[in-house]
C-alpha cells in the first residue's frame, strides 16, 4: 500500500514489525522479502514517486571537494527507487579475494567470508533481472570464444571474467505494483527520518522520529529498525541521533564515518592488439537469456597476494565521444545528441560527462563533419542503435563500435584501499527539515595509485609473452593521470564499517549496530573494502541475508507477528 504521508496528520504514530527507512535497492529488497515471510513493513521513503528538486535537495552535502567527489545531487536520488532510477545496471559480485586476510592491505579483515555470502547471489540476480549467477565464461557453455582475443590463455591474468548487465532495472518501477500490491507494506513516501529516538539507560530504539516537507511530524515504532537510506545518508542519520550518544549511535568506537571509500577509473592507455581485428570481442556478449555480458582483465587470488596489488579490472572502452580526433561518425553523432538540450533525457549527467571526456565540448563543427563524412555508417547504425538503447526493455548498456585499427582504450576500475582519513562528518548548516548536512572528505592513497600503474605493467607484460599486443601510455606520467581522474561518489563504501569486535567497527556481522538488538544498517556503509566490483549486487545480496536473519528473530521473538502496519 503507497500513502502520501502529506495526507497524514501530524503526530500520527505508525506501529510495524520492521520500519525501514529508505525505498532505494536495499530496502525495496529487503521489504519485499519481509511481507513475503509476513511481517508488517513501515517503508519510509524520503522522496516522492518521482523526481522533485524540493526533497532532493534534502540529502545535499555541505561542504566537499568537487575534484574528488559529485554532487550528492547527481550521484544519489531521493525518490521511490531511490538511486537505482538514474544508474547504469552493472552488476558484480565482490571476489574471494577481497575477504581474504592480505597482508599488503591494512584495516581489509571482514568478519564475514565469500561462502556465507554467494548462495544469496542467484536470488539477487533474480531482482535485477540480470540471468544466471555466472560470472566466468568457462560457466557459460553456448560462449565459445572465452577470450577477449583468441590465444589469449587464462593465466596470472584472466579475461574469462564478466560483470552482468541488468535491464537496468530501476527498482522504484519494476517492483511498484507489487509495493502497491502487498498487504503487508505500508510505503510512506515524502517521510523522511530524521532522528532516531534511543532510551537513556539502555541500547534500544524508542521510535523514529519523520517530518514531511509540510514540516508534519510522525513517529514510527516497530520492533526492529533497519537503515537504508543509502551509505551517506545512512550515516548522516546516525551522526545526528546523537541525544543519548555523543557523536552520534555506532560511534562507540569513535569510526562512524571513518573509511569513506569509492573507486578509482579512468583511461591512461589504449590496448593495441595484434590478433585478427575481427576476432576481437570488444562489446557485449550475450547469453542464451540475452543478458548483456562484457569481460573484462582481472587478476588471479594468487597473483593480488603475490604482487600485492590492491583489486584492479579493466575492460575496452571507446574514446571519448567529444574528442572529433576519432573521426568516427557514430561517435560523433552521440556526442551531438549527448550535448543538446535533449542529452539530460538520454542519460544521467555522470553518465553523460563520462561518455563525452573532460573538456571536450567545443568541437561541434568538426563533430558535424565527421557526421557527415560517415553518413552511411552512421546513418544505418543509428536506429538500431536508438531502438536498443532507448525503447527496448533490457537496453544495451553502451555504445562501442568496432575499433579496424583494433586498438582501444583501457578503462581501469580499481579498489580503494580503507583510508581512516577518508570521512564524513557532520557540518552546522542545516536542510530543510533541521538535519544536519554533512561535509564529504575522500581521501585516496598513494597505494591506490601505484596499484593501478603496476596493473598496467601487468596486462602490458601478459599481452607481450603472448604476443597479442600491448599498451600505449597516453602521457608521460601515468599515476599524475590516476590521481587526476580519481574521484567518485557513485559507489559509497564504508562509513559504518562491520566488524566482529565492538571497538573495530560500527555494525556486527548481522549488520547489527554493536551493542543494539533492534537497529541494523542495510547499506554498502558498512561494507569493510571497495573491492573492484560497483556497490549495488552486494548491497542487494547483503539485503537478502539481512532479510533471513530478521525473519528467524521476528518468528522466534513475541510479541507475534502484525497482521499489518496500524497508524493511530
Ligand atoms: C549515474 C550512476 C550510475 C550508477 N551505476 C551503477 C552501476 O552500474 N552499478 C552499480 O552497482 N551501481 C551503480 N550506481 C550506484 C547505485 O545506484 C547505488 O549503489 C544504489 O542505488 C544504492 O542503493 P541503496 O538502496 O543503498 O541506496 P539508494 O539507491 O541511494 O536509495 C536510498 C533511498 O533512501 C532514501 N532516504 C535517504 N535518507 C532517508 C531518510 N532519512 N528518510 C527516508 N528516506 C531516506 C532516499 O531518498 C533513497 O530513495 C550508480 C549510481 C549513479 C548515480
Amino acid at each position: 500500500m503507497l500513502i502520501d504521508a502529506e495526507t497524514l496528520e501530524n503526530g500520527k504514530v505508525i506501529e510495524a514489525d520492521v520500519a525501514i527507512v529508505g525505498a532505494g535497492p536495499a530496502g525495496i529488497v529487503l521489504a519485499l522479502e519481509l511481507a513475503k515471510a509476513g511481517h508488517a513493513i513501515a517503508l519510509l521513503e524520503s522522496g516522492r514517486l518521482g523526481f522533485t528538486e524540493a526533497n532532493q535537495q534534502l540529502g545535499d552535502a555541505h561542504r566537499f571537494d568537487p575534484s574528488f567527489h559529485a554532487p550528492m545531487g547527481e550521484c544519489t536520488r531521493r525518490q521511490l527507487g531511490g538511486t537505482s532510477t538514474i544508474w547504469g545496471g552493472r552488476c558484480v559480485p565482490y571476489d574471494p579475494v577481497d575477504f581474504d586476510q592480505r597482508a599488503h592491505i591494512a584495516h581489509a579483515d571482514w568478519p564475514v567470508t565469500y561462502d556465507e555470502l554467494s548462495p544469496y547471489f542467484q536470488r539477487a540476480c533474480d531482482y535485477f533481472f540480470c540471468g544466471d549467477a555466472k560470472f566466468n565464461l568457462h560457466d557459460i557453455a553456448d560462449i565459445t570464444q572465452k577470450s577477449i582475443v583468441p590465444e589469449l590463455p587464462d593465466e596470472e591474468v584472466l579475461t574469462s571474467t564478466l560483470e552482468r548487465w541488468s535491464l537496468p532495472t530501476n527498482f522504484g518501477k519494476e517492483y511498484f505494483t507489487a509495493l502497491k500490491r502487498s498487504s503487508k507494506i505500508h510505503l510512506f513516501y515524502g517521510l523522511t527520518c530524521t532522528e532516531i529516538e534511543t532510551a537513556a539507560d539502555r541500547n534500544q530504539v524508542c521510535s523514529l522520529q519523520a517530518k514531511t516537507l509540510s514540516q508534519k511530524a510522525l513517529k514510527i515504532k516497530a520492533r526492529k529498525y533497519v537503515l537504508a537510506g543509502g551509505a551517506l545518508n545512512t550515516t548522516r542519520l546516525l551522526m545526528v541521533s546523537d541525544r543519548q550518544r555523543p557523536g552520534g549511535l555506532g560511534n562507540h568506537s569513535g569510526l562512524l564515518g571513518r573509511f569513506y571509500m569509492g573507486h578509482l577509473s579512468g583511461d591512461i592507455a589504449a590496448i593495441h592488439f595484434t590478433t585478427p581485428p575481427d576476432k576481437t570481442i570488444f562489446g557485449f556478449d550475450r547469453d542464451a537469456s540475452n543478458i548483456y555480458l562484457r569481460r573484462r582483465f582481472s587478476f588471479t587470488r594468487e597473483f593480488q597476494h603475490q604482487k600485492g596489488l590492491t583489486n584492479v579490472v579493466a575492460w575496452l572502452g571507446t574514446p571519448p565521444f567529444g574528442d572529433p580526433s576519432h573521426g568516427s561518425g557514430i561517435f560523433s553523432l552521440a556526442y551531438l545528441a549527448l550535448n543538446s538540450p535533449f542529452g539530460k533525457y538520454l542519460a544521467a549527467k555522470a553518465i553523460r560527462d563520462t561518455a563525452i571526456g573532460k573538456n571536450q565540448k567545443d568541437f561541434y563543427w568538426s563533430h558535424v563533419r565527421n557526421v557527415i563524412g560517415d553518413l552511411g555508417k552512421t546513418l544505418a547504425f543509428a536506429p538500431s542503435f536508438g531502438y536498443r538503447r532507448y525503447l527496448a526493455k533490457r537496453k544495451v548498456p553502451a555504445l562501442f563500435v568496432h575499433s579496424a585499427s583494433n586498438t582501444y582504450p583501457l578503462h581501469y576500475h580499481a579498489e580503494q584501499v580503507p583510508n581512516f582519513d577518508s570521512r564524513v562528518s557532520l557540518a552546522d548548516e542545516t536542510d530543510a527539515l533541521g538535519m544536519r548536512r554533512l561535509n564529504i572528505d575522500l581521501r585516496y592513497l598513494d597505494q591506490d595509485i601505484d596499484s593501478v600503474v603496476r596493473a598496467h605493467q601487468y596486462w602490458d607484460e601478459y599481452l607481450q609473452r603472448h604476443r597479442c599486443g600491448y599498451l600505449e601510455y597516453f602521457g608521460a606520467d601515468p599515476a599524475a593521470s590516476i590521481w587526476e581522474q580519481a574521484g567518485d561518489g557513485f559507489h559509497q563504501n564504508g562509513t559504518t564499517r562491520m566488524s566482529k569486535k565492538m571497538d573495530e567497527g560500527v555494525v556486527d556481522i548481522n549488520c547489527n549496530i554493536h551493542g543494539f538488538d533492534d537497529l541494523f544498517v542495510a547499506s554498502s556503509s558498512v561494507f569493510v573494502t571497495s573491492g573492484q566490483a560497483n556497490s549495488t549486487f552486494m548491497i542487494v545480496v547483503f539485503a537478502l541475508r539481512m532479510a533471513n536473519f530478521l525473519n528467524k528473530q521476528l518468528q522466534q521473538s513475541h510479541p507475534p507477528t502484525l497482521s499489518t502496519a496500524v497508524i493511530s
